[in-house]
């Protein structure tokens, strides 16, 4: 009996299309070797004293992913490498792409992406809809290069978005790399944004590089994008270690939240892990607040169960979401999809089993996150 309700709810959700609303494009290459491979399952910049692959991400890739390259399961680590260089960086993404059944792909174009495929090759790639996510901070760096001075940046910075995102269904904001969550939640008075920006043409006229990290000058991106009311999703919580974590916790947002609220803009905290259970009593709490757990499902491996179960308590479950947060190995973008369908069947299937829910619900909630809350939020439906 039991049995029966977790395979009959693996089948449906195993079978969900998914709106993966948070994901970057797959590598354009192959990894050169295996050292090269494992720096894109770090997530962090610095060496490990052994080998990435005995990690949670690791152990995964080889147990879920070995056998789409036609591997057993759990195959050994050089052997799964040598194969994904015979079958070719091509062959391996189209085969992990098809099988994410991923129906609509959500690209965030913004980082690193002379590495990644774009929005045109992930259509050809993986044959299904993407649209655009565009990153705030990016766009005023453009559009820095394209010769403006610090006062016609700040004039014409909201036509250049405008223009950029014509076709995103979203916006990004890195403010908890660049700065961190306890920023002024004011909008920054238009003085001190021409005064920042001065100072930031300066440093760049005396050589900084492009790169936007001065505090109003970020907090003013954010309020322009509120401007355009597209959803905004927030790096929130886990990420490399050009973050301070504890600075990115979604909690320091709060009033920044209570400030957007009354203009009806979607704050979509990404990650959130480990602040996730606090994500969880935002969205509770705002009506403008989304959150999912990408990124942590695929570094947690086995324990990917624990944290979906830990996302799904003080939430309200139309408020949760699915991504993958994706970024090059198109075994992540695989291993997003997977480790959220097999975390959440046996999740679900445990509380039926207990008489706590009806199957039905189950089923319900399912396909809440999986896609028709994405749906909801970006406006996909209509699109
Ligand atoms: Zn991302």
């Amino acid at each position: 009996m039991s049995i029966a309700t977790q395979e009959r709810l693996s089948a449906v959700v195993n079978a969900l299309p998914l709106v993966d609303h948070h994901v970057h494009g797959a590598l354009r290459d192959d990894p050169t070797d295996r050292a090269d491979f494992e720096r894109h399952i770090a997530e962090t910049d610095r060496p490990g004293v052994g080998s990435w692959f005995d990690s949670q991400l690791g152990i995964a890739i080889r147990r879920h992913c070995a056998p789409l390259l036609d591997l057993e399961p759990l195959a050994d680590a050089d052997t799964y490498i040598a194969r994904r260089r015979e079958l070719g960086a091509a062959e391996v993404t189209r085969r992990f792409l098809d099988a994410t059944g991923t129906s609509h792909f959500l690209l965030e174009t913004g980082y690193r992406g002379d590495e990644i495929l774009g929005v045109a090759e992930m259509v050809e790639r993986s044959g299904k809809p993407v649209s655009e996510v565009v990153r705030l901070e990016t766009t005023a760096e453009d559009y820095v290069r394209t010769g403006v001075s610090s006062t016609q940046f700040v004039v014409g910075f909201e036509a250049y978005l405008r223009e950029r995102a014509a076709n995103a269904v979203g916006l990004k904001s890195i403010i908890a790399y660049r700065d961190g969550f306890d920023f002024n939640p004011e909008p920054p008075s238009t003085t001190e944004v021409l005064s920042a920006a001065d100072r930031w043409f300066s440093r760049m006229a005396a050589g900084a590089p492009v790169r936007v990290d001065d505090p109003v000058l970020l907090r003013w991106l954010i309020w322009t994008g509120v401007e355009l009311s597209l959803p905004i999703q927030f790096h929130s919580g886990f990420g490399d270690p050009d973050l301070e974590l504890h600075r990115a916790d979604p909690l320091l947002l709060t009033k920044f939240i209570k400030q957007v609220e009354p203009r009806g803009t979607q704050i979509v905290l990404l990650h959130t892990y480990p602040f996730h259970r606090n994500a969880g009593y935002l969205a509770r709490s705002f009506t403008n607040v989304t959150f999912d757990v990408g990124l942590a499902i695929n570094y947690l491996g086995t324990r990917a169960e624990a944290v979906i179960a830990e996302s799904m308590e003080i939430a309200p479950f139309d408020k949760i979401l699915f991504s993958s947060d994706a970024w090059g190995p198109a075994e992540l973008h695989y291993l997003g999809a997977t480790l959220w369908r097999r975390g959440t069947s046996r999740l679900l299937a445990s509380w039926v089993n207990d008489g706590d829910w009806t199957e039905a619900d189950a089923v319900r909630v399912a396909t809440q996150i999986a896609s028709t809350n994405a749906e909801r939020v970006y406006g996909l439906a209509s699109n």
